[in-house]
């Protein structure tokens, strides 16, 4: 339950953050830039800097964490990726659709990008939206998802379903289609794969592919250029956020889209966060064995038990992120903000979700 109320606090903290970004001058720096570019200069082997100048309080982030200039205008950028498939972003959030000869197909539809996601579709066609996918039910990637036609077909995966069933909540209207396993959904000349594969980011979270554009969408596990948002992005399971990685690397894309920061993905990203979460977990792993919680007991006594295991907790937490920190602090952004976040999920994941953590190999140290 504790970790629920934390999600909650968390996706409302991070529309927070979004909110300010847009009000607070010196925060909206990271939507300002010249005119769209194109999508080539997307990808992270060329990097474009944003136009206006660093204000004092913003951080260098690595060159692989930049993305396109947000229209300051607009406060959305939308651009075709290939074959009537289209992504938008606001910088911190994106998601996809795709047109055919009748309609829209709309694939999530993030709070914070609201309106402007049908703003960003009446760029490219006037049709209608005739099909609305959920990725999984969080109210920051569906919350505007009633902007949407009610008799658009709402499809998702069967857990998602159920949990949308439970939050009564108008903003996210309950799917009309379910599914267990998979979905093919054909409309005209455009083909969606919708996939679960079991519970990673949350149980019902599902992996959206477009054979014909080689696009994959998978939302809350890779954060292209970056390290995950705090606790592996409020990760339900977080074995299953690491297979999810191995699921993705099977489907035949060269364009990922994650649901978060401020670029489009590649294959490369998400082999390079895989990288980040088996080392992250061999890390956590090896400051687990290190850290003795019998020496904390013995200095803090048992009396007040949260100080104890905070002490304890605190310790494999700070080994973990001095072992993580030198190898990822230029490779990915954010390292400085959430890697020990991220280092003390696994921590405690390794602890109550995997079996017993293993001894690290004798080469490491
Ligand atoms: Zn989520």
């Amino acid at each position: 339950m504790k970790r629920k109320v934390f999600s909650a606090l968390n996706i409302f903290a991070l529309s927070v953050v979004f909110a300010l970004s847009v009000i607070l001058p010196g925060l909206s720096a990271f939507f300002q830039g010249s005119a769209p570019i194109p999508l080539e200069a997307q990808l992270p082997t060329s990097v474009v800097t944003p136009s206006t100048p660093s204000s004092g309080a913003e951080t260098s982030v690595p060159d692989a964490a930049r993305g396109p200039a947000i229209p300051p205008d607009k406060g959305y950028l939308v651009q075709q990726i290939r074959d009537n498939l289209y992504w938008v972003s606001n910088g911190i959030f994106q998601t996809m659709f795709l047109t055919y000869d009748n309609g829209v197909i709309v694939v999530d539809a993030p709070e914070s990008i609201g309106k402007n996601y049908l703003n960003a579709i009446r760029e490219v066609t006037d049709k209608p939206v005739t099909y609305v996918i959920y990725s999984h039910s969080h109210t920051d990637h569906i919350g505007a998802a009633s902007t949407f036609p009610n008799n658009a077909t709402y499809i998702a995966q069967k857990e998602t379903a159920a949990i949308l069933e439970r939050r009564k909540d108008p903003r996210r209207p309950i799917p009309t289609v379910t599914f267990s396993d998979t979905y093919t959904l054909n409309a005209g000349d455009q083909t969606l794969v919708l996939d679960y594969r079991g519970v990673n980011h949350e149980p019902g979270n599902i992996f959206i592919y477009a054979p014909r554009q080689k696009v994959l969408m998978l939302v809350d596990i890779v954060y292209p250029g970056w390290v995950p948002f705090k606790n592996l992005g409020l990760a339900d399971d977080v074995p299953g956020y690491i297979k999810a990685h191995d699921i993705a690397l099977a489907y035949d894309f060269d364009t990922f889209i994650g649901g978060h920061v401020n670029r489009l993905g590649t294959r490369q990203d998400v082999m390079v966060s895989r990288e980040f979460v088996l080392d992250l977990e061999a890390a956590a792993a090896q400051a687990l064995q290190q850290v003795n919680f019998s020496d904390f007991a013995q200095q803090i006594g048992y009396k007040d038990v949260w100080k104890l295991y905070n002490a304890y907790s605190n310790a494999f937490t700070q080994k973990c992120t001095d072992m993580m920190m030198p190898k990822w602090k230029d490779r990915l952004g954010g390292a400085d903000t959430y890697l020990s976040d991220d280092c003390w999920e696994m921590a405690e994941s390794l602890t109550v979700q995997f079996p017993p953590v293993q001894t690290p190999p004798a080469t490491e140290n």
